[in-house]
């Protein structure tokens, strides 16, 4: 039994002994990929003292475990595209470009950029350190603590010692909600009608020229031709055909399973399973012409989970509500990518665009735990049915749902509600486009582009990450 401060009052936690009770925060965010990240630096640069857990060793999230190199979800789709997500994003962004470690928008199904994935980690460091953010590495959240309806505190774990960390407000950032599913707050584990996205395993083969084309038809193609000669297992045909700057490997996400991430020996399967069609597609991508010496650089390292559980919100994004253009007064986000659909009986994909190419509104209230005061979501976790929760996910739009999220924690922790015009207020101010009006006001170009005078007398630039220009 183990005794933890907050403000004037103790509490005491039971199970866990020699566990250290650590400092108190304004707001902890749980979970370090592109949405604690976001969430992270909004809260950090909103004035909350911030602490950001990650059970990993480094930012990044599916960046940096699960081979995910490409941010969809910060262009419209259309003709030339629109930048949708700033503030955070811009500066991940501008810090790669800086670095010639992003690609300039590719057009496929939507509108994406490749990074180097270890230039990506870097850069999550610096930015979440320049903005103040406490990091915290190795420490997973295995148990919280409440007050009635509100959080109080996280017993984290690293190596089998427990520490205790308490704040005012948290984000479950953890991509799996675990947060809120070990404060018992309400979440499920997919949509209705048991559907969820498949999962798959993300596969880069080297050896390759950059010169040499690959296409998504070439390595279906592949696998055709491949299967045909008893090769396999195979299981997903088609991918998105990614080649990464610096080195130009192939990365592709075919290799696929249907398990359920919340099962260990559900995902130990699905691991396996996933290695072994690695070999096989590595097979049949020496086929085509030019991939001959070909070897596999790496997979994952992780199973690539797509949806788990999300936290019921106050309000859920529907399909219906992005096709309309439904327009929300609590508006902090705006989304940009359509509904990407992994079929796990089938292993088929499809991805329905929105409407006009354009952009949607994500409101608040699909972020706002339904019963536990000082708890939101940010990115996979988000509330949305079946497609639009498959729209919101991507990591372009998690940066936002999460920048977001962490200053209405900010806010949370200072007066312990929130507002919704001073929210909305302060991503502007962040260089975030939390509403349309504030996108047309905004008129920002590319990181590879100069930045007009305007953006760059903005506060994230200015002032929050030491006036670099
Ligand atoms: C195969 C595949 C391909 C994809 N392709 C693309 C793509 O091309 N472009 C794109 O934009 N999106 C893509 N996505 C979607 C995208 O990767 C996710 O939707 C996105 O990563 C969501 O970000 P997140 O921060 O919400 O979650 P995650 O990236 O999953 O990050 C969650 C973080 O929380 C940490 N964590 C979990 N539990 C705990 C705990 N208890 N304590 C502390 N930390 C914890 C994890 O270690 C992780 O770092 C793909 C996804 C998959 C699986």
């Amino acid at each position: 039994m183990t005794h933890g401060l907050r403000g004037n009052r103790i509490f005491t936690l039971t199970g866990f002994q020699n566990t250290k009770a650590e400092r108190e925060f304004d707001t902890i965010i749980a979970g370090g990929g592109a949405a604690g990240v976001g969430a992270a630096v909004g809260a950090s640069l909103a004035g909350a003292k911030t602490l950001l857990v990650e059970s990993g060793g480094s930012l990044g999230g599916a960046a940096s475990l699960r081979g995910v190199i490409t941010y969809c979800g910060v262009y419209t789709f259309e003709d030339p595209p629109r930048q949708v997500v700033h503030g955070v994003m811009r500066e991940v962004l501008e810090r790669l470009a800086s670095r010639s470690a992003v690609t300039g928008p590719h057009r496929h199904r939507g509108v994406f950029l490749v990074f180097d994935p270890e230039a990506n980690k870097r850069v999550l460091d610096e930015v979440c350190l320049d903005a103040g953010v406490n990091l915290s590495f190795h420490s997973r959240a295995i148990r919280v603590h409440k007050e009635g309806n509100r959080l109080a505190g996280i017993v984290l774990e690293t190596a089998g010692e427990f520490s205790e960390v308490t704040a005012n407000s948290f984000v479950d950032a953890t991509g799996e909600a675990t947060l809120a599913h070990l404060a018992g707050a309400s979440t499920r584990y997919g949509n209705a009608g048991n559907q969820l996205n498949l999962g798959s395993l993300a596969t880069r083969f080297g050896g390759i020229s950059a010169e040499a084309s690959v296409t998504a038809d070439d390595i279906a193609a592949a696998v055709a031709e491949s299967r045909g000669r008893g090769i396999g297992p195979f299981s997903k045909d088609k991918s998105v055909v990614c080649r990464l700057p610096y080195s130009a490997d192939l990365v592709i996400y075919v290799a696929s399973h249907d398990y359920d991430p919340r099962d260990r020996s559900s995902i130990t399967e699905a691991e396996l399973a996933g290695r072994r069609q690695a070999e096989a597609y590595l097979e049949a991508v020496r086929t085509i012409p030019g991939c001959e010496r070909a070897y596999l650089v790496s997979t994952g390292p992780e199973f690539g989970t797509r949806e788990s559980r999300h936290l019921n919100c106050v309000y859920q994004l529907t399909w219906r509500d992005v096709m309309n253009k439904r327009g929300f007064e609590d508006c902090i986000a705006l989304g940009a990518w359509g509904a990407e659909w992994h079929e796990r009986e089938t292993f088929g994909s499809v991805m329905e665009a929105a409407p006009g190419n354009g952009f949607y509104q994500i409101p608040l209230d699909c972020l706002r735990s339904v019963d536990t005061c000082n708890l939101l979501a940010a990115g996979r976790t988000a509330d949305g049915d079946r497609k639009a929760g498959a729209a919101i996910r991507v990591l372009g739009t998690a940066i936002a749902t999460g920048q977001a999220a962490g200053v209405a924690a900010a806010q949370i922790a200072d007066s312990g509600g929130i507002s919704v015009p001073d929210l909305q207020r302060e991503l502007f101010t962040q260089g975030q486009t939390a509403t349309p009006e504030q996108l047309a006001e905004m008129r920002v170009k590319p990181p590879w582009e100069p930045a007009p005078r305007e953006f760059a007398k903005a506060k994230i630039r200015g002032i929050l990450f030491g006036g670099r220009d």
